[in-house]
C-alpha cells in the first residue's frame, strides 16, 4: 500500500459506470474501488466529480469549531467536564482544552476573539484554577455536518466502485474505527457488526 499525502482529487474518469482512473494534484492513478471521505468536502468535492448527479450528492455542511488550549499542569484537572455543548478536556500531559463552539460560517476556518472570549470565560467559571494559566492555542476546525448528526457509509448504487464514508458531524474520531469497518465489510460483500441501514445513501441523514 502506498499513502500520498496532500494531493488533492481533481476529477475523475468513468467508464461504463466504473471509475477508470482519478486525476489529482500528484498526478493520474489507476482506481479498484474509490472511496470519498473528504469530510465537510464531501459535498462539494461529490458535486465536482459527478455534475450529471448533482441531486444525489450528500448533504454535508460544514460546522466550524473553535477551540483553546491552557497550559495547565499535570494533575489540574483529573477528569473530561462536560456541560451541554461546551467541555474541558485534560490532555494526558496536564495541558486543558476548551470548547468548542459550533459555527455555521461556510468553509472559513479563522478564529474570532468573540469565541476566544466566550470560551476563556465558560473555562474560568468551571475551573477557576486556570486563571493565571497562560492560553497557549487557539484554532479552528471543521465538522462534516449533517441535518441528523447521521453519517453517509455505503457503496455507491450506480457506480460500481464508489464509495462514500463521511458526514460524522462532532463524532469521527470516535466513530472513526466502526465505520471504516462497515466499509470494508459492505465493499468485500461481509456481513457486518453494525447494522448498515441507517447510514445508506437513500435514508435521511
Ligand atoms: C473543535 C472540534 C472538536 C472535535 N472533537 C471531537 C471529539 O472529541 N470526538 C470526535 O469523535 N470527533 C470530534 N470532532 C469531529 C471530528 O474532527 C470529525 O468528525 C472528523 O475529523 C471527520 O473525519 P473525516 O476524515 O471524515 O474528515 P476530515 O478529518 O475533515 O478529513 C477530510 C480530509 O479530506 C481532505 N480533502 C477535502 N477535499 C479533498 C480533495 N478534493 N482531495 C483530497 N483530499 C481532500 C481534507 O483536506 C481533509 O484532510 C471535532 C471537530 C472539531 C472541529
Amino acid at each position: 500500500m502506498s499513502l500520498i499525502e496532500h494531493s488533492e482529487l481533481t476529477s475523475i474518469t468513468l467508464a461504463q459506470n466504473r471509475i477508470a482512473s482519478i486525476n489529482t494534484t500528484t498526478g493520474q492513478f489507476a482506481v479498484n474501488q474509490l472511496i470519498i471521505s473528504a469530510g465537510a468536502w464531501t459535498g462539494q468535492l461529490f458535486r465536482k466529480l459527478f455534475p450529471e448527479m448533482l441531486g444525489n450528492a450528500p448533504k454535508i455542511a460544514p460546522v466550524k469549531g473553535q477551540m483553546l488550549l491552557f497550559d495547565a499542569k499535570p494533575e489540574t484537572l483529573r477528569t473530561m467536564v462536560l456541560d451541554g455543548d461546551q467541555y474541558l478536556i485534560p490532555r494526558r500531559d496536564g495541558k486543558i482544552l476548551a470548547g468548542s463552539t459550533v459555527e455555521q460560517d461556510d468553509f472559513n476556518k479563522s478564529t474570532t476573539t468573540v469565541a476566544r472570549d466566550r470560551l476563556t470565560e465558560f473555562a474560568l467559571k468551571l475551573l477557576p484554577a486556570l486563571k493565571n494559566t497562560p492560553l497557549i492555542h487557539h484554532w479552528a476546525g471543521l465538522r462534516p455536518g449533517t441535518e441528523h448528526g447521521v453519517p453517509y457509509i455505503d457503496k455507491h448504487p450506480e457506480i460500481s466502485n464508489l464509495s462514500i464514508n463521511a458526514g460524522h458531524f462532532r463524532n469521527g474520531l470516535v466513530m472513526g474505527p466502526a465505520s471504516a469497518q462497515l466499509m470494508v465489510d459492505l465493499i468485500l460483500g461481509r456481513p457486518s457488526a453494525v447494522a448498515p441501514e441507517p447510514y445508506q445513501l437513500c435514508r435521511p441523514h
